[in-house]
């Protein structure tokens, strides 16, 4: 071990002082190299470590006599197990510091601020209820035009019998007496870093101010019980599969009148028999017969709001699509709309009866049943892109 500074000398006390004269000079030291006196100071922490030891030593009389007799030789592989060598652990001197102090003063000073949290300023009214989530299917329509739903969600309410105090009756709701009703505790404690004032939740009744003498019969002094409530809720138009609508104040009930939780409403779409949604816009695949592409037709089809008809003009290639402009899905945050897609696909018969058969393969062979494709007609790639854009 290095050369080591006389234990005496860094407490600043001469080799006949008492215990008490001991005691005071560490807190002196200790207080001028305190950590958070000196943030960043390595200097004043070695101080401040080097104290703790000399302190250690010479505030237990055995030590104390053994260094008297051998100075730091007799000190064996240091002065102490934990900090020796001056690499110390900070944690170990604080733990040092709550056996000469009491360890609430430490407990307060160097954490416990923190351990008041919830209930700084201003006392709490019972507890919170949690948030309740449900799921919420709609069909095409719903989504299209939005829609108010009445749900029954299943849920703590408030208890009617008590109105949510949680006590049987008026007198037996009492403040509390260890807080005097305001919820928090003050703690003024003198230490050797001067007086300090913790301000924490109040243990008896947790920050509420009051305490039930007896509790209500029907919710065993919780203020709520398990029910059920029809809730009202307005769905925008546009909404989709995963979106997430929060309800205000209509989960869970809170204990002793907490505040309610909210109600999360998960959106799932109820799958169409005939329409398929593709972002804002709705796709429909038209079957169509091969001779009614050929002589051109009228047909009806599905929308998101009734039934529409549309033309098909004669010689129309499979592959087309129509678009029925604003048919589509409304956009939830604009006035934008979608369109609707109907793409055109040749029915192929399945089975054709000999005459069929006959007759197909003499059209086979027509000159006007070989393919041309006009160059001036969009290619398969440029529909599909379009049908996505
Ligand atoms: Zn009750
Ligand atoms: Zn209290």
């Amino acid at each position: 071990m290095s050369t080591k500074r006389d234990y005496y000398e860094v407490l600043g006390v001469s080799k006949g002082a008492s215990t008490d004269e001991i005691k005071k000079a560490y807190r002196k030291v200790a207080m001028q190299y305190h950590p958070d006196r000196n943030p960043g100071d390595k200097a004043a922490e070695e101080k401040f470590k080097e104290a703790a030891e000399a302190y250690e030593v010479l505030s237990d009389a055995d030590k104390k006599a053994q260094y008297d007799r051998y100075g730091h030789a007799g000190m064996g592989n240091s002065g102490r197990g934990g900090f020796g060598g001056g690499s110390g652990n900070m944690d170990d001197i604080f733990s040092q510091f709550g056996d000469i102090f009491g360890d609430d003063i430490f407990g307060s000073f160097f954490g416990g601020g923190q351990r008041g949290g919830g209930g700084r300023g201003q006392r709490a009214r019972g507890v919170k209820g949690s948030n309740l989530r449900v799921k919420l299917k709609l069909n095409y329509e719903e989504i299209a035009k939005g829609v108010t739903k009445q749900i029954k969600v299943k849920k703590y309410v408030p208890c009617t019998t008590c109105s949510g105090s949680g006590a049987k009756d008026k007198g037996s709701v009492q403040t509390c007496s260890t807080c005097g009703g305001s919820g928090q505790v003050r703690k003024v404690s003198n230490t050797f870093l001067g007086q300090m004032q913790t301000v924490t939740t109040c243990p008896t009744c947790n920050g509420e101010g009051t305490t039930i003498t007896a509790k209500c019969g029907s919710c065993k002094g919780e203020g709520r019980v398990y029910g059920e409530e029809t809730v009202s809720i307005d769905i925008p138009a546009g909404v989709q599969e995963g979106m997430q609508l929060s309800v205000n104040g209509k989960g869970n009930a809170g204990e002793r009148g907490g505040s309610n939780g909210d109600l999360i409403i998960l959106i799932e779409e109820e799958a169409h028999k005939e329409l398929h949604r593709d972002g804002l816009n709705v796709v429909f695949e038209l079957h169509v017969s091969f001779t009614d592409l050929v002589f051109g037709t009228q047909v009806e089809v599905p929308t998101i709001d009734g039934r529409a008809k549309i033309k098909i003009p004669a010689g129309t290639q499979s592959g087309k699509i129509f678009r029925l402009k604003g048919k589509g899905f409304p956009a939830i945050n604009s006035y934008e709309k979608g369109d609707q897609l109907i793409y055109v696909s040749v029915w192929t018969p399945q089975q054709v009866s000999s005459d069929e058969k006959a007759m197909l393969e003499k059209l086979a062979k027509s000159e006007n049943f070989q393919p041309k494709p006009d160059k001036s007609e969009k290619s398969f790639f440029d529909k599909v892109r379009e049908m996505f854009s």
